[in-house]
């Protein structure tokens, strides 16, 4: 059975047909682009990265201290020393049986050289390096062979991967100037309602500050999305459709927020139902519903109505939006990321709808992770987002978690920006 967002009507669905229907929105990934490396960070690779090279690429000390050639009849307590490797040098001349060489930290071992003892462990005198300890030292050790890190031909990072400092600093290892990435998803973002005042103006006696379009513009940011903002949208259905029409052919994906509920001034709705292909979702959640969810315009672009309320707009985000900006730009991971916690108290709950409750992590000294509820759940209150570290996800099969019982929870991490 195909779960299109259209034909689903307006019965209440769950949130898993709600994960697998917007899923369905976006069938490809944006097309590629090359980037230079120092324009990478956040950025999701379009194809795996091969190593040109062995790393390390040479066998080499991991320890300032002397490399020497382990004799096939055992090792001496003395060493004649021969040399000096030091980083960035590199002697050609074997060593034979016996002897040793001065060597520092990453400098490439020399030809007929298995094992490095730390300068610690060595006094040095007339030429010769005697070792405190012989019988500590094993044949091999302090040594890095070349391709232990990654082998030349293999796969370093895989497609699909998102870009952070330690991809960044991979890349760069191995000489790469920059990599293909996927093109950033363009999002529209509008708010709506008459209440609706931006920041920086005079409030109205029943105004409210728009809050959504700034933490919508965070969540989009910080998965790796450009904000388009067209500020807030003005009650007038001509309006809307014009905005609308002229967000769907620029934009990757528009996202509005408010309007969408049933027995509101319906003249969101009834643009958007002008503009695209759309349904309108009640989903057994709590905070989220309404939602609504389709396709705008000629290019088809993805659409959602999220809800007015401050932190419904961002669970909605983070549970539907998150995901299909993650595969615009062809991540592969599953999202949201989910972690298992003991619950600290009892958290109330209702069977038959999923509850996101805002929670605060912390771990025990024996390594338990906890979860604790931020307090007030209202869907107004977003101070409740502001204190919590994670969202806590009560299944619908679940009335209630008692304390001390395992609940899964989705921790809200500072992503990349
Ligand atoms: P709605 O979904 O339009 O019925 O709005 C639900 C609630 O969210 C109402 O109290 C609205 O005033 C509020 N709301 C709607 N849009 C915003 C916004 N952009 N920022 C803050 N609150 C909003
Ligand atoms: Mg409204």
């Amino acid at each position: 059975m195909s779960l299109s967002c259209f034909d689903l009507g307006e019965r209440m669905l769950s949130v898993a047909e709600a994960r697998a229907a917007t899923a369905e929105l976006v069938t490809a990934p944006l097309p590629a682009e090359w980037l230079p490396l120092e324009a990478l960070h956040g950025r999701v690779l379009a194809e795996a990265q091969v190593s040109p090279i062995d790393v390390p690429q040479n066998t080499n000390a991991a320890m300032d201290g002397i490399a020497l050639a382990w004799p096939q009849a055992g090792a001496p307590a003395s060493w004649p020393l021969v040399g000096e490797v030091l980083a960035g040098q590199r002697r050609e001349a074997a060593l034979a049986a016996g002897e040793c060489v001065r060597i520092t930290t990453g400098a490439p071992l020399p030809p007929g050289a298995d094992t490095v003892i730390m300068r610690e462990q060595l006094d040095e005198q007339g030429g010769c390096v005697q070792v405190r300890h012989p019988q500590s030292v094993r044949r091999g050790q302090n040594v890095r062979k070349a391709g232990e890190d990654i082998a030349r031909g293999a796969t370093a990072l895989a497609a699909g991967t998102r870009l952070g400092a330690a991809e960044l600093g991979l890349l760069a290892s191995l000489g790469m100037a920059g990599a293909r990435v996927h093109r950033r998803p363009r999002v529209a973002l509008f708010s709506t309602g008459d209440e609706v005042t931006a920041p920086g103006e005079a409030l109205p006696a029943a105004g409210i500050f728009d809050a959504n379009r700034f933490s919508l513009r965070g969540l989009v940011t910080e998965q790796g999305g450009e904000v388009v903002d067209l500020g807030i949208l003005p009650d007038d259905q001509g309006a809307i459709v014009a905005a609308l029409s002229d967000a769907a052919s620029r934009a990757d994906l528009v996202i509005t927020s408010g309007g969408v509920s049933v027995g509101e001034a319906d003249r969101v709705r009834a643009a958007l139902q002008e503009v695209g292909e759309l349904g309108f979702w009640k989903i057994a959640m709590r905070p989220g519903r309404p939602l609504a969810c389709g396709r705008l315009g000629e290019r088809a672009t993805p659409f959602f109505g999220l809800p007015g309320n401050p932190v419904a707009a961002m669970v909605t985000c983070l549970q539907f939006v998150a995901p299909l900006l993650a595969r615009l730009q062809g991540r592969t991971e599953p999202l949201p990321r989910r972690l298992t916690a003991l619950a600290e108290t009892s958290l109330a709950s209702r069977a038959g709808r999923v509850d996101f409750l805002r929670g605060v992590l912390a771990s025990d000294a024996e390594g338990r992770l906890w979860v604790r509820s931020t307090g007030r759940q209202g869907s107004g209150i977003l101070s409740s987002m502001v204190a919590a570290d994670c969202l806590i996800e009560i299944d619908p099969e679940r009335a209630e978690v008692a304390a001390g019982e395992p609940v899964t929870v989705q921790p809200l991490s500072d992503d990349l920006c």
